[in-house]
Order: C-alpha cells, then sequence, then structure tokens
C-alpha cells in the first residue's frame, strides 16, 4: 500500500510499505481521511522521527475487515478511541488519566500512523461515526478531543477573559470551543493576517499581533489582563509573554509543543499565585464527547477544514505551508486520492 514516509533529513515521500495484517482482537481500518498535526510538523520539519516512520495520528476511516463478534463489519465508519485510564495509578486517582501510568506509551519517533491506506486498531479501540457526521469531519475527533481536555485543564468558565497565543489548527480549535461552551471574551494573538482572519471567523471577540502583548510593569498586572491563557504557538517567545498578560491567580495552558525552553519571571509567579499547566491527550471520555460536539451543529466546520483535500504526495509541502502560517486551519490527507 502506499504510505506517506519519513526518510530522514526532514523529508517525507510517498513508498510502497507492506499493507498491515491484523492481529488477534484487531480490526483491518482503510483510512479516509487524517489530519495534519503540528507535532507531525516537528517529527518531519525539526527531524525528531526516525526515518521509516509513519506519521498522522488524526485520522477516521472505514472498516475494512473484523474479527467475528468484534462487533464490527465491513463499512462501519469510525475512529481510534483510546483506552481508558487504569483508575489506580496515581495520575488516574487524582483525576488525570490523560498521563496515566498503564497506558501504553506511543513511540513517537518510530510511529505507525495513518498517513497510509490501511491501518490495523484493537477491536475495542474504535468509536462509530454517527450517522449524521461526515466521515471526513469525524476526523477532527482527535484535535477536537486536545481542545475539550485543555478547556477542562484550564478550569475555563463563562466569566473569564480568554487569550490565545497562536492560531494554527489547534487554536483555532480552541476558540471555537470557547464560544461553544458559552465563553464570549476571547482575544487571539497571532501573527499570520490569514490565521488572524480565521480566528475571527471560528469565534474571537478580538486579535492581535504578537507585538500587542507588551511587558507588564513591575509587580502590577497590565491594564487588561487575562483570567485564562492558551498558548498554543509552541514558540518560548509566545509563554514569555502570555505569562505577562495573566491577572492575579491567573492560569497559563501550554498546548503547543515546543524544543526552545521560555524563561519566566518566578517572582511574578509568586506574587500573582500564576499557575503554568501542560495539557496534553484527552479526557476520560474525550473522543466521545468531541464526535458528540462535531455532530452538535455548534461549531463553524467550514472555517476548521480546508476546503481541498491532499493525497499523500502532498504531504511534504503542506507541511512546510503550515510551518510558515500560509494554511489556516486543519489540512486533510486523503490516502485513497490518487496524486
Ligand atoms: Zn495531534
Ligand atoms: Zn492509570
Amino acid at each position: 500500500m502506499p504510505a506517506a514516509v519519513y526518510v530522514g533529513d526532514g523529508r517525507i515521500a510517498v513508498e510502497e510499505v507492506p499493507c498491515p495484517v491484523p492481529g488477534p482482537g484487531e480490526v483491518l481500518v482503510e483510512i479516509a481521511e487524517c489530519g495534519i498535526c503540528g507535532s507531525d510538523l516537528h517529527m518531519v520539519l525539526e527531524r525528531y522521527a526516525k526515518p521509516g516512520a509513519i506519521l498522522g495520528h488524526e485520522w477516521s476511516g472505514v472498516v475494512a475487515s473484523a474479527p467475528s463478534g468484534s462487533g464490527w463489519s465491513p463499512g462501519d465508519r469510525v475512529v481510534g478511541n483510546p483506552t481508558p485510564g487504569c483508575g489506580v495509578c496515581r495520575p488516574c486517582r487524582r483525576g488525570r488519566p490523560s498521563v496515566c501510568l498503564t497506558r501504553a506509551s506511543v513511540a513517537y519517533l518510530g510511529y505507525r500512523g495513518a498517513f497510509c491506506r490501511y491501518k490495523t486498531v484493537s477491536a475495542d479501540g474504535l468509536i462509530r461515526i454517527p450517522d449524521s457526521l461526515p466521515t471526513r469531519v469525524a476526523a477532527l475527533a482527535e484535535p477536537m478531543a486536545i481542545a475539550l481536555h485543555a478547556l477542562r485543564v484550564g478550569g475555563v468558565g463563562p466569566d473569564d477573559r480568554v487569550l490565545v497565543t497562536g492560531t494554527g489548527p489547534v487554536g483555532l480549535l480552541i476558540i471555537a470551543v470557547l464560544r461553544a461552551q458559552g465563553i464570549s471574551d476571547i482575544t487571539a494573538s497571532e501573527p499570520s493576517p490569514v490565521r488572524r482572519q480565521r480566528a475571527l471567523d471560528v469565534g474571537a471577540t478580538r486579535v492581535v499581533t504578537p507585538d500587542a502583548l507588551v511587558d507588564p510593569p513591575m509587580g502590577a498586572p497590565v491594564a487588561e489582563p487575562y483570567s485564562v491563557i492558551f498558548e498554543c504557538s509552541g514558540h518560548a517567545s509566545a509563554v514569555e509573554a502570555a505569562l505577562g498578560q495573566l491577572d492575579y491567580a491567573g492560569t497559563l495552558v501550554i498546548v503547543g509543543t515546543g524544543f526552545e525552553p521560555p524563561r519566566f519571571n518566578q517572582n511574578r509567579l509568586i506574587i500573582f499565585e500564576l499557575e503554568i499547566v501542560g495539557a496534553y491527550n484527552y479526557d476520560e471520555d474525550g473522543f466521545r464527547s468531541a464526535v458528540d460536539l462535531l455532530n452538535s451543529g455548534k461549531l463553524p466546520l467550514e472555517s476548521l477544514i480546508e476546503p481541498d483535500d491532499i493525497p499523500l504526495s502532498e504531504v511534504m509541502d503542506s507541511m512546510e505551508r503550515l510551518s510558515r502560517g500560509e494554511i489556516a486551519s486543519k489540512v486533510m490527507v486523503r490516502p485513497s486520492m490518487s496524486s
């Protein structure tokens, strides 16, 4: 089968690879769509992936074959569903199944993903796509589950003044979910004009360029501080600027991955009692909630997904354009599309 394979040196190429053979209890899924994630960009463009890796984890598909008694039949439309937390390890006991110690840690660097035609999945690791939800939209379930989890981690509510820094695909999803959950005071900071416009399209009430986030005066908040900030750009400078915009007892939720570490003023953290927290993975029933929200009619889906799907052969080019901020929203790869 064809696959977009990481070949080293920051490059992806379409290669023929063996079709995976389902093991006991496994379903063979034909991938319908797979979104390109910011983490895929890091893996490829910053060369963290191992040569031979197939990336892509934001997929929807159709069951091609399933073991009898599994509850699945060929033709069923599905998205992946991570296994629940064990409920007994320390993170689970503290209400954080997203980092359950027993969850099979994904071998990210040699990851066997979905930028290819077929994938095997454990029969109990799937959710059925509702009849009224297009398969293409259902491929947003994974990043939507990430966005829902980030909102929960941030403890955000209707009274919050919220800032989102970086409005690539994840920032846009977070803005859309904030709006769908009744939060109305949402500012977005973003250098790319096309992404600023898209932030307004999906529900931001105000957009600014990053240079508008001025350094705060010593020992006092900025003129219009924020109670919750979602950092989605992964840039150290954005993390630093975001911390300066927080109000007393404010929370900075870090969602964007990055490899250059930020610097921060610990005294400000102390006297403002600021909280910095990372948001990784999903809530316990995160995919189901994500599918329900995608199916609710409450989201500006046409602004969250790029209008034209791409074949495997265009993954590399789209990654480069995404990294330059030229593409605003989620790019969907359709592996069955001929190039
Ligand atoms: Zn992702
Ligand atoms: Zn656990």
